[in-house]
């Protein structure tokens, strides 16, 4: 039967089809977006850290064999035994660190699950967050889609932590601090007396730590200290890590918390409802890789980054910006203020600097603001080196032009198509 003729063709009230208002105080990661641009300008890619050779052999042999034993249907939600059992031997072996498999491990889709899943179980409304800026850029929505208020720290490349700064941020409504060491994007791995200084006023304040040690193995200076291993803090501290940096392989999504067994309960409650689990035969082989590999493959590991580190620094340097070599994970956050003359109006603001070094020059990097609260991070800019030292080359040859670059307009199509699958 047709409608009325007064019917409503729409309704009068606002639409439904709408976005949630809690998606409304972040937006998409800038991390993710700079990897699209630099494919769409056949350009380098030093955006987004993920490396660009393969993995361990071990691994990927160990992935295909559990595939073909038909290990191919959901895993315990919290993680395969087989996993979180070698997840504790790696714990007791390097740092001392006793946790129990069955009820303080729970294994995730990455660090980033692990992650956000902690902050959803453990956080509630209103709650204050300590987060050190610069920070990587998932902490920002992780705070707000846990409803929690970010307080920042400053933590610089190459600067120790101000422990004066640290104490005011703390207080009574201070529900956590996340401690990413070594530290994305500073570089920074914080010294066993700054973690002791965090620790002290996590106990004083009854605050948790939840940390990000996703580069514990990719370290050039000082050692790695879970902050869990401090006194007073294994019962208040949620340790997160991952195979993603170490084993090369960001794509397989494997992380991991270890938490006390009341926390543990309720993160492994979010971690059902959000995910389920990690990819089942992946987490085989991560146990074996975590079994298998042995003291020389983590000193191949740091070796082969330290070169890699070292290129890309002295590229930068010699290219015109200011920057420190960091003393772990795999990014140089850099300043361009020097390289204004070349890059002109593009010098306005790391957005523009990035978006024209990637057009231009050919080399992406992710402007720094991403990793800075409003207004920060304006002149600089991050670089990756977790790339194979054909493209790192020929980045740092395409950067050592850059004081040229504004005076010829090189076409796009002249620049010469990488072979190695980095644009992928
Ligand atoms: N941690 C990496 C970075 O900072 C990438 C993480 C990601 O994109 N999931 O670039």
């Amino acid at each position: 039967m047709p409608l009325p003729l007064t019917a409503p063709r729409r309704p009068c009230y606002p639409s439904r089809v709408s976005t949630a208002r809690r998606t409304h105080g972040f937006r998409e990661s800038v991390i993710r977006g700079m990897s699209r641009l630099a494919r769409e300008h056949r350009s380098i890619n030093l955006a987004q850290g993920f490396p660009n050779f393969a993995a361990p052999a071990l691994l990927k042999e160990a992935a295909a064999r559990a595939i073909r034993d038909d290990i191919n249907q959901y895993a315990i939600t919290w993680g395969a035994g087989a996993l979180r059992e070698a997840i504790a031997r790696k714990y007791e072996r390097w740092y001392g660190l006793r946790a129990d498999p069955e009820r303080e491990i729970t294994v995730t889709c990455g660090a980033t699950e692990a992650m956000i899943s902690s902050l959803l179980a453990l956080v509630n409304p209103g709650d204050e967050v300590i987060v050190f800026e610069p920070f990587y850029e998932n902490y920002g929505p992780d705070t707000i889609l846990a409803d929690a208020r970010p307080v920042y720290v400053p933590l610089e490349p190459g600067e120790p932590l101000d422990l004066e700064r640290l104490a005011a941020a703390f207080s009574p409504r201070t529900r956590a601090i996340i401690v990413n060491t070594p530290s994305n994007p500073s570089g920074r791995v914080l010294t066993r007396a700054e973690l002791g200084a965090i620790a002290e006023l996590c106990i004083r304040y009854d605050a948790l730590a939840v940390t990000d040690e996703i580069y514990e193995h990719i370290r050039f200076e000082g050692e790695h200290v879970p902050i869990a291993t401090l006194p007073g803090m294994r019962e208040r501290t949620v340790t997160i890590s991952g195979a993603s940096k170490t084993f090369s392989v960001t794509g397989w999504r494997i992380g991991w918390i270890v938490a006390p067994a009341a926390l543990t309960d309720a993160i492994r409650k979010v971690h059902d409802f959000l995910t389920v689990g990690a990819p089942a035969p992946l987490q085989e082989a991560i146990a074996v890789g975590l079994d298998e590999l042995d003291a020389s493959f983590y000193a191949g590991l740091t070796a082969m980054y330290l070169g890699k580190r070292d290129l890309l620094h002295a590229a930068l340097l010699d290219a015109g910006f200011r920057c420190r070599a960091p003393e772990g994970a795999y990014y140089i956050l850099a300043d361009f203020t020097a390289l204004a003359a070349a890059a002109g109006g593009a010098a306005r603001d790391d957005t523009a600097f990035a978006e024209w070094l990637s057009r231009e020059v050919g080399v992406t990097p992710v402007p720094g603001s991403s990793f800075y609260r409003e207004g920060g991070g304006r002149s600089m800019v991050r670089f990756v080196f977790c790339k194979t030292e054909d493209i790192l080359s020929e980045a740092a040859r395409r950067l050592r032009g850059l004081r040229d670059v504004a005076a010829r307009t090189e076409p796009r199509e002249g620049r010469p198509a990488l072979e190695s699958g980095l644009q992928r």
